[in-house]
């Protein structure tokens, strides 16, 4: 333990001094685009900015990722950096985005809750901070002005959801499939914490039952946004349930297409054995199961405007400006806020998420 300890020390020290002294030689393997040599942020140069995003591995996150990327390409040098799913390993990379000095970060937190303590090491060194997709509580959000947040409503996704649920029991009368006149579903959710997880949960339910229907709840369990883990939950959820279940909600795509898995694997979607299952976000593999009928609906999570949000924000921050509709191109709403909206997605509107 304190041996580790000790090496973690040294590998650190290492790291500012040699953040701290070698200017002349710059390219240490980070994922910039081609800016020049030269001090952290010398003269004309591209301000460099440092993004930690929670985990590489991460269907949504790879999208957001790229949009990130590929809009700082005239505006930013970009160190985009894989937090791989640990709050620690995040906070020594922010500590490294500091020590470099950087000037600007975005932080797309591992536990949104860790947020407050990214504030405070960032305003102590004045760097601004955007986070993105993992939303900040509000008390984090108010110790300093030059925190920001780029997001999408998750009750919106939520509300989406359930009234794709609603549309399709509306126009197909037999999805009651014990004719009782009760919704009797399964829901596979993300992270325990996250707002997604948890509004969309919520939100998704209460518009079915605002559109009037009674639902009765089979089984709900988190598969943590993952497609493997959402595969083996559906598999227990059918082993439990089997022909009970008149529809899947999930709380992504990813988990919508592990449950799609494993209804496969039950002899689903051939021989007119159908079932509803819907998800968020309209990633690639999801729009190709919505074009082959598996796939019910998603929602949209516009992975590229919140990329080039988050982009534009930290890049206006970076040269010392605050950010505005003018100079960012988005919407600031309570001085903090970037809100992207999401958009239902279904086969017949497909093209609008492609
Ligand atoms: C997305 C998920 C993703 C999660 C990561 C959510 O907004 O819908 O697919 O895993 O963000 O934080």
């Amino acid at each position: 333990m304190t041996k580790k300890k000790t090496l973690l020390a040294l590998l650190a020290a290492t790291m500012v001094l040699a953040a701290g002294c070698s200017n002349a030689s710059n390219n240490n393997g980070e994922a910039g685009n081609g800016g020049n040599a030269g001090a952290d942020n010398g003269g004309g140069d591209k301000p460099k900015i440092g993004v930690a995003i929670y985990k590489f591995d991460d269907t949504f996150m790879s999208g957001v990722r790229a949009a990130i990327a590929d809009a700082a390409k005239d505006k930013a040098e970009m160190d985009i950096v894989d937090s791989q799913n640990s709050q620690p390993e995040q906070n020594n990379k922010v500590d490294l985005f500091i020590t470099k000095k950087y000037k600007a970060i975005a932080v797309n937190p591992v536990d949104r809750t860790a947020a407050g303590v990214i504030i405070d090491k960032a305003k102590a060194a004045n760097i601004p901070v955007v986070f993105l997709n993992r939303e900040p509580m509000a008390d984090d959000m108010k110790k300093w002005d030059k925190v920001y947040y780029v997001g999408a409503k998750a009750e919106q996704s939520g509300t989406m959801e359930g009234q794709l649920v609603v549309d399709y029991f509306k126009a197909h009368p037999e999805a009651d499939k014990n004719k009782d006149g009760v919704v009797q579903y399964v829901m596979l959710q993300g992270e325990p914490g996250h707002q997604d997880a948890e509004l969309r949960t919520q939100f998704s339910i209460q518009a079915i039952t605002d559109a009037g229907m009674k639902v009765e709840k089979l089984a709900e369990d988190t598969a943590m946004w993952d497609r493997v883990k959402a595969q083996d939950k559906m598999a227990s959820f059918l082993a439990a349930h089997g022909d009970k279940i008149e529809v899947v909600i999930t709380n992504n795509d990813d988990m919508a297409l592990g449950a799609i898995e494993a209804l496969k694997a039950k002899g689903y979607f051939k021989d007119n054995k159908y079932m509803p299952v819907v998800g968020v976000d309209a990633t690639a593999p999801a729009l190709q199961a919505l074009q082959d009928g598996t796939l019910l609906g998603t929602v949209l999570n516009d992975a590229k405007n919140q990329g080039a949000a988050t982009t534009a924000l930290a890049a206006v921050l970076a040269k010392g400006e605050t950010p505005s509709k003018e100079n960012t191109g988005y919407d600031i709403t309570d001085g903090k806020y970037v809100w992207i909206n999401y958009k239902a997605i279904t086969k017949d509107n497909i093209a609008e998420a492609q």
